[in-house]
């Protein structure tokens, strides 16, 4: 029996590599092999409206969404369709490397070894616990660094859509290492003292711990940690400024508090949200987003984060995510304590409460949790879908909600089949999101903005340290 579980071990991870390897020569045979020619991916900045798209008795809300997706040249279609479905295999392989990593910890015994130098450091249980932690996470980082130099900064540049230098991506990259280093040790530190004080109603503890860490980090994340990442500036006077206040005003979001950041030092992606709590509360745009669009877009795309911040999203996201970490930490229970019965002793894994079974309750967890992916992105698309309804009826910008779900549509693909939607979309596909777009013109056609002549596009705002809330347009 030993023997086998070493040979299937082995072929997890064997099988591990050969995916990632795979994955790699897949991408790389995919993407454009002239590597000086710029990738047509981005439209330019300004409206689109199609004929097709504009108010009149041959409306058509099918030909209208034609219209619009055929924005999108058949080399642009092609390159975000492969870029999207290579996503799907990252998935995969993300799962099986960080699972081969745990099995490698494992079976070497290193993860044993770790422990009793965590041991020899201190033994107060919760220290070494903690040490055990950093170690292990450390040990992680570097062991996945080649697949997420090639997941977040090769491939990513291979598709036009990271502005990042090798320095800046290995600074964001121990940036993240480094936060993860403070918050993990003494949170995980904490789970274990609770299995040694609970036994097998470990989990029970550990679910309502989450719960209250997601609500934690959810209010913090936006103040704190974001700005490690980014520069956060007041959005600058001017059309953009006055188009977002107002929009917050009428939909009663308590602040006047407008940020832009400098996302263009990452990625060429357009993005937005409506963030923090109390005082705290805040509507941030992305660089991308006010250079790269328009302002029926902005408007857009405005109403709909407003429409997750009305909607209070936030918490009933962590309601819903809880309830699924509760059953994900019920089945890491169950499977850990039947893994530990048949391999603990060989593994030399003292228990549930042994630090060193760590990566194994991590790849349960993570086993859970991909098996999982279509409820969770069903959980937060349907959210996105409720958001876009808000957003249409706050912003009244049809063309500009078309326009923007168009923008997306250059990385995310335009037009899965049902079930691809509903197991790989964690936000409405662009077609989706034009049709409802197109239906929601069709039932207003008298409204303003869709008969409105296209404004030429705005001139960029250069996104300046020294600018603030009474700066100019440049
Ligand atoms: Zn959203």
């Amino acid at each position: 029996m030993g023997s086998l579980k070493n040979w299937l071990w082995g072929a997890l991870l064997v099988l591990g590599l050969l995916a990632a390897a795979y994955a790699f020569g897949a991408d790389a045979a995919s993407t454009p092999s002239t590597p000086n020619t710029p990738i047509a991916r981005d439209f330019p900045p300004g409206l689109i409206i199609p004929d097709a798209a504009r108010p009149g008795p041959h409306f058509d809300v099918d030909k209208a969404t034609q219209a619009y997706l055929d924005l999108l040249s058949p080399a642009q279609r092609k390159l975000s369709d492969d870029y999207f479905e290579g996503g799907y295999w990252l998935q995969l392989w993300d799962f099986l490397i960080g699972a081969g990593i745990g099995v490698l910890l494992l079976v070497s015994g290193i993860s044993v070894r770790m422990r009793e130098l965590a041991q020899a450091i201190s033994r107060r249980s919760w220290l070494s616990t903690a040490i055990y932690v950093l170690l292990w996470l450390l040990l992680v980082y570097l062991i996945n660094l080649p697949w997420s130099w090639y997941e977040s900064y090769v491939r990513e540049h291979q598709y036009g859509l990271s502005t990042q230098s090798p320095a800046a991506w290995f600074g964001d990259g121990f940036k993240d290492l480094m936060v993860d280093a403070i918050l993990a040790p003494p949170i995980i530190a904490m789970l274990y003292a609770w299995v040694r004080r609970l036994g097998v109603r470990w989990w029970v503890a550990a679910s309502l711990g989450g719960f209250v860490l997601s609500l934690l980090l959810g209010m913090l994340a936006p103040v704190y940690f974001a700005p490690l990442f980014n520069d956060y500036k007041p959005l600058p006077n001017g059309p953009v400024r006055e188009a977002v206040l107002s929009l917050a005003r009428a939909n009663r979001i308590p602040t006047d508090h407008v940020e832009w950041f400098d996302a263009s030092r990452q990625t060429t992606r357009v993005s937005a949200n409506v963030s923090g709590f109390l005082n705290t509360t805040r509507v941030n745009l992305n660089d991308n987003l006010v250079n790269k669009t328009s302002l029926p877009e902005i408007r857009a795309v405005l109403g709909h984060e407003m429409g997750h911040y009305v909607l209070n999203h936030a918490l009933r996201l962590t309601i819903y995510f809880s309830l699924l970490l509760t059953l994900g930490f019920y089945f890491t229970h169950r499977i850990l304590d039947w893994s530990l019965a048949r391999w603990g002793g060989r593994l030399q894994l003292e228990g549930r409460d042994d630090p060193a079974a760590l990566p194994l309750v991590a790849l349960i967890l993570s086993g859970f949790f991909f098996l999982m992916t279509p409820v969770s992105n069903s959980i937060t698309r349907q959210a996105e879908a409720e958001a876009d309804a808000f957003g249409l009826n706050a912003a009244r910008e049809p063309n500009g909600f078309a326009m923007a779900a168009m923008r997306l549509s250059t990385y995310r693909k335009l037009q899965p089949g049902p079930w691809e939607e509903v197991i790989f979309y964690d936000h409405p596909s662009g077609y989706t999101r034009v049709h409802n777009s197109m239906i929601w013109l069709g039932e207003n056609q008298d409204n303003p903005t869709a008969n409105a002549p296209i404004a030429p596009p705005m001139q960029p705002l250069k996104f300046d340290s020294k600018l603030n809330g009474s700066g100019s347009r440049h």
